[in-house]
């Protein structure tokens, strides 16, 4: 429960990469046996990732459709 509590305070640290080696190890391994902090950790990188797709606008979800499009015109003929 105390390692648990250590490794999601270090949750956002780690997503921004500011651990040192170490600490990265001993989050990298806790949430390779611990499934309840894994999902945490899932869902805050997923989370994560999304908002900063958002934030970007690189890749804007209208030409990404349409290039979607496109692959799948390619498979229908
Ligand atoms: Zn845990």
């Amino acid at each position: 429960m105390k390692e648990c509590t250590s490794a999601i305070s270090k949750l956002f640290e780690y997503l921004d990469q500011e651990l040192d080696i170490k600490d990265t190890e001993t989050f990298e391994r806790h949430i390779e046996l611990c499934r309840n902090c894994f999902d945490r950790f899932d869902f805050e990188k997923a989370l994560r990732e999304r908002v900063k797709n958002s934030n970007t606008g690189a890749e804007p979800s209208e030409a990404c459709k349409v290039r979607i499009q496109n692959i799948l015109k390619k498979f229908d003929s």
